[in-house]
């Protein structure tokens, strides 16, 4: 039997994005609520603060919450982000281009694919990425916003944001201010339990001050300060998977002409992002310790920047892999505080707002019953795992033999559901999708068909299309796509006119 006594103290520990985010959706969602909310962060520790790249999910955050979307561009020096460009994954020299949108539009019932397939088995030599409006557009590094009510399937994409994350963070804060947070710049040197049930009760502050609370969100960063420090909720590790482990990063001058997408580059024992924001360009190295030294990552990153570097490297630890428990008692830890995954597919920032949405649907009262935070952890933990198969498939799916990592990569077992999803693919072109899947039908089939992964056969109802016709219709709306792309604006251009930064 639940404990109806609501909450009526909520503390965040953490002031970096996960933390900011968290307490402007509280502040937002919370509003008639009579209880109090409290931040703690530690201007002496800092914040990690590199994540710049977002999925299309942010702006339903940003918009829920009642953010002015050029407001918020102006502030966060932003740029848009239409998708990611691969370089070099499937074998050195390769490229392929990861939308945030279908392709074309089903054939007779059978999804888009199976039609390019069978253009390709009568010759055609189309890629995949010319079906894209988004992914064309980026070809000529140009943005549009999408149709809203659009007449071709096409013209329905999504598209994300890269930011200055440090902005960002600064941004929510000075929103979660104004609706009453109040934050604490202090730094937290031990954590009270409850000796009855083991829930946490306080937090001491470095100058003696005790801050009660009755729910705790742990957002502290890799540390995990509450849900691992005080409450050894355990940590499940991926490495065996996904064996990256550090990070350089090291941003540079703008070359003034910013890329509407993000560029991953696969390099000799890990991979290059580079995502284009309107004042500099942040770089940085994913890279496996057991493969290369922090110094030769350090000088591999500075040869290939793009511009004059405009800060010292900033070199990061990281396991790949979650806590056990997302929701511990009276604690939910968001942001790296609850795990990291690689951030190939920039899924961190996403993963913080969809812990969020599972506070906020099972938000407890003082009983925290069990049913409900199990159900929580269940969710979680369903979507985490979703996430690590689609980025071990960037590994798992590579040809490359010139480094160790790569034929590492290629050879290594991988999860039994992951596996699956190849087999099925490369049997019938059949895209598997579980549940709690945070990528589409169409980013597998930018991942398969990236990484030379084509089935033997296509969906048959597309054989109802006579071949000639079937050509025909596919040369046409790639000429549609493609005028529609040299229709759009210039990204600079259309960041100039819209939503140029303001001084900050
Ligand atoms: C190399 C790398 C690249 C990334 N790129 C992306 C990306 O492109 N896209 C994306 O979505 N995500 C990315 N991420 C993830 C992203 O940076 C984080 O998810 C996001 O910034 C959230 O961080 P955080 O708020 O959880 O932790 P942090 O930024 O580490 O913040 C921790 C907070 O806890 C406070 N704190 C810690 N200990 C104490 C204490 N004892 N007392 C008081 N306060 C304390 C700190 O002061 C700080 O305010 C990347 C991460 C890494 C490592």
């Amino acid at each position: 039997m639940s404990n109806r006594e609501e909450i009526s103290h909520i503390v965040i520990v953490g002031g970096g994005t996960a933390g900011w985010m968290t307490a402007a959706a509280l502040a937002h969602f919370w509003r008639r609520h009579p209880g109090r909310i409290s931040l703690v962060e530690s201007s002496e520790i800092g914040t990690v603060g590199v994540g710049e790249a977002t999925l299309p999910t942010i702006r339903d955050f940003n918009s829920g919450i009642g953010i002015d979307e050029l407001d918020f561009l102006r502030k966060t020096q932003a740029t848009f982000k239409l998708g990611i460009e691969f370089e070099d994954w499937n074998q050195l020299g390769g490229k392929f281009f990861h939308p945030f949108a279908p392709y074309g539009a089903k054939v007779n019932g059978a999804p888009f694919h199976h039609a390019w397939l069978r253009a390709r088995e009568l010759g055609d030599s189309s890629s995949l990425r010319e079906y894209s409006l988004p992914a064309v557009m980026a070809a000529h590094d140009r943005f549009a916003q999408p149709v809203r009510q659009p007449a071709a399937a096409f013209a329905n994409f999504a598209y994300a944001y890269h930011f200055d994350a440090g902005l960002y963070a600064r941004y929510l804060r000075e929103y979660s201010l104004a609706r009453g947070v109040r934050r604490f710049d202090r730094r937290i040197v031990d954590v009270g339990l409850r000796g009855t049930d083991g829930y946490i009760d306080s937090l001491v502050l470095d100058d003696g001050e005790r801050l009660k609370g009755d729910l705790f969100i742990d957002c502290s960063g890799f540390r995990g300060l509450l849900i691992e420090g005080a409450l050894k909720t355990g940590y499940e590790d991926w490495t065996q998977w996904l064996p990256c482990d550090r990070a350089v990063a090291m941003p540079c001058e703008s070359n003034g002409i910013p890329t509407p997408y993000t560029l991953a580059s696969a390099r000799e024992a890990g991979w290059q992002w580079r995502i284009p924001l309107q004042h500099r360009m942040g770089n940085g190295y994913v890279y496996c310790s057991r493969h290369i030294s922090d110094d030769e990552a350090v000088a591999s990153l500075q040869a290939r920047l793009s511009g004059a570097p405009l800060a010292e490297p900033n070199l990061l630890r990281f396991t790949t892999g979650r806590r056990k428990l997302f929701w511990n008692r009276n604690c939910v830890a968001l942001g790296l505080a609850g795990g990291f995954i690689e951030p190939l597919e920039s899924t961190s920032i996403a993963l913080v707002q969809s812990g969020i949405a599972k506070l906020l649907t099972f938000f407890p009262d003082q009983g925290f019953e069990a049913v409900d935070v199990a159900e929580a952890n269940r969710l979680m933990n369903e979507e985490y795992e979703r996430i690590r198969d689609f980025i071990i498939l960037h590994y798992k799916g590579t040809r490359r033999e010139d480094t160790a990592l790569w034929r590492e990569s290629h050879r290594m077992a991988i999860p039994e559901t992951l596996q699956h999803k190849i087999d099925l693919f490369a049997s019938r072109g059949h895209v598997v999708e579980y549940a709690g899947e945070s990528f589409g039908e169409a980013s597998w089939v930018t991942m398969y068909s990236g990484f030379g992964i084509l089935p033997g056969r296509h969906d048959p109802r597309v054989d109802d299309t006579e071949d000639a016709l079937l050509t025909r219709q596919l040369a046409q709306l790639r000429d549609t796509i493609r005028s529609a792309a040299m229709a759009a604006m210039p990204h600079a251009a259309y960041i100039a006119r819209h939503c140029a930064a303001s001084i900050n």
